[in-house]
């Protein structure tokens, strides 16, 4: 297929906002596509390059965009570095110089998604030597074919960042849609992470589809969501209920088939090589050859007998040369907590607490090596409390609380799994823009950008869109949006930029370093908590200072 049929589709997805007519146009254009065409469609239309289990990456930066627009071009670095911060994106950059060398291009031949594809994970397979020269080779190669709007849609993909305004959920509705299938069926097909071919066979047959699990192909893993205290998840989750240590490591699946032992991250990139300890340990301690476990793989200090935080064991996952030499210098325990298959069989639906007695008789623990993780099964409250400060007095992150009778379901889930933590101290922000929601909730404003205080004025940190309710409580979507509208100065589509009045409350699970905001910071699961316009005027809000000690503070809790 021409690469222009697929611009062709991006343009059109770009010219509304709307989710559910996004999933329309896509499903429109998929449903002509064989079946076998619709991977490499995917690929693109996700601007992942590679299928959803396949976590390459094609190592492309700006610099070496504007190196290609460059060298196909012959346009200098200079103007093209203005004409960059002109137009916002080096993709756009590319479109409108094109434009002005039009016959040029007319000539030479139309570029396919095949060859696009093609130039593309070749970037991913370059190591050593004269690599950029060769990647930037590869680029300018399909920009010197490409017309105007093909660049701009090329480079995008390279940068990974289309702003097409597909996500999963948009897929998933037009995959429904286009096949006349059970939403539902394909959400978990593609929590598989399977071709999208796969997904399209497997949700056709509907009920088959667990069965399909392939042991050594990485699936997502399941999450928690954030409780604020035990009692919410005592009363979310049903009793009794489990809770376990929550241990900073990294999440690991293992799958083994026969002699074979590979070791996925929750990201679905593969860390075998540098875990042959940890495959050690599940040949010589778990009993059978064909499963999918799931745990975590946590530093551990044999000498004092403690965990060690996660900064440790990421010199682990990084390492690809002199592995031994690291498996020695930073050992590590192997704790699990789950099994989604056993000798042919898929447990992914069946109740944790029957998973967790099959995980227990599975294994032989050695602790230092490999264990189950530390639990208490209660219903009592006192109890459960006992068993969080006694993990936080071991500095540990927390604890996990995770309903017994719940099945494992990839992603974060109500009623399955939560997290407690300590949280770090609230901010009180001052909101400076909004959104309007979509469908039931179009008339609300529904997502707020927060800012903080600074010597040179507000700067943005975040948006909040949890934590509001719909009804029925002091402050709901409605009641927010009748005091924000007098403070609207603009609006642009759904956007309302507004007077700095209203402040707000705002948790938050951790701050990040972030291009996102003008602050340079960003807070991780912002979630609205109160309003407090009553004891609070602006100079009063926290300070960009406040957030950098915040910060410094949890890096040092890390360290
Ligand atoms: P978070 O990254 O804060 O959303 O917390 C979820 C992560 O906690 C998981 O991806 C695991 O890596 C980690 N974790 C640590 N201990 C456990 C446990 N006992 N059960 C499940 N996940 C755990």
């Amino acid at each position: 297929m021409e690469y222009l049929k697929l611009v062709g589709l991006y343009e059109e997805l770009s010219k509304t906002t709307k989710k559910l007519e996004k999933a329309h146009i896509l499903a429109e254009f998929i449903k002509n596509l064989k079946l076998n065409e619709i991977d490499d469609i995917m690929c693109l239309i996700t601007a992942s390059i590679f299928p959803l289990y396949d976590k390459r990456k094609i190592g492309f930066s700006d610099r070496l965009v504007l190196k290609a627009i460059n060298k196909s071009s012959g346009i200098k670095t200079e103007d093209i570095e203005k004409l960059w911060s002109k137009l916002g994106g080096l993709g756009d950059v590319a479109e409108k110089l094109l434009e002005g060398k039009h016959q040029k291009t007319l000539s030479s031949e139309s570029l396919t998604i095949k060859k696009v594809l093609e130039n593309l994970r070749k970037l991913a397979e370059l190591e050593g030597q004269g690599t950029v020269d060769k990647k930037v080779n590869l680029i300018s190669e399909l920009l010197a074919n490409a017309k105007p709007n093909e660049a701009k849609f090329i480079l995008r993909t390279v940068l990974g960042e289309l702003r097409v305004g597909i996500a999963e959920g948009i897929i998933k509705d037009a995959l429904a849609e286009a096949y006349d299938l059970d939403p539902n069926s394909i959400k978990k097909a593609m929590d598989l992470a399977l071709d999208y071919s796969d997904i399209i066979s497997l949700a056709k047959e509907g009920t088959i589809l667990e069965a399909k699990i392939k042991v050594g192909r990485p699936l997502k893993v399941m999450l928690a969501i954030l409780a604020l205290d035990i009692d919410e998840g005592f009363e979310a989750l049903g009793l009794p209920l489990q809770l376990e240590y929550k241990l900073d490591g990294f999440r690991v699946t293992i799958h083994r088939k026969g002699n074979e032992i590979k070791l996925f991250t929750r990201k679905l990139e593969e860390v075998s090589k540098q875990f042959p300890d940890v495959i050690e340990a599940v040949k010589k301690y778990v009993k059978g050859d064909d499963f999918i476990l799931d745990g975590e793989v946590v530093a551990f200090d044999h000498k004092s007998g403690k965990y060690l935080p996660f900064q440790v064991i990421s010199q682990r996952i990084r390492r690809k040369y002199d592995i031994l030499e690291s498996v020695k210098k930073f050992p590590v325990e192997l704790n699990l907590f789950d099994i989604l298959y056993y000798e042919g069989k898929n447990y992914m639906d069946s109740a944790f607490k029957e998973r967790r007695e099959l995980l227990t008789k599975i294994i032989n623990e050695k602790p230092g090596i490999i264990k189950l993780t530390s639990h208490l099964v209660t219903d009592d409250l006192t109890k459960a409390k006992e068993f969080y400060h006694d993990a936080l007095s071991k500095g540990l992150e927390g604890i996990m609380l995770k309903n017994l009778n719940s099945p494992y379901k990839p992603g974060r889930y109500v009623n399955g799994w939560m997290k407690l933590k300590p949280v770090l101290e609230p901010l009180d922000l001052v909101i400076v823009s909004a959104e309007y929601g979509e469908g039931k909730r179009a008339s609300w404003l529904t997502s707020f950008t927060i800012a903080c205080n600074t010597k040179e004025g507000l700067k943005e940190i975040g948006k909040v869109s949890t934590g509001v309710k719909e009804k029925d409580f002091e402050v709901t979507y409605s009641s927010l949006t009748k005091l924000l509208k007098p403070l609207i100065i603009s609006q642009e589509g759904k956007a309302v930029k507004l007077k700095p009045k209203i402040i707000i409350e705002v948790g938050y699970e951790e701050i990040q370093i972030s291009k996102n905001y003008d602050s340079g910071f960003a807070l991780r699961f912002p979630k609205f908590m109160r309003l407090r316009n009553l004891e609070k005027n602006i100079k009063d809000i926290n300070t960009i200072e406040d957030v950098k000690r915040i910060y410094d503070q949890q890096k040092g809790k890390n360290n």
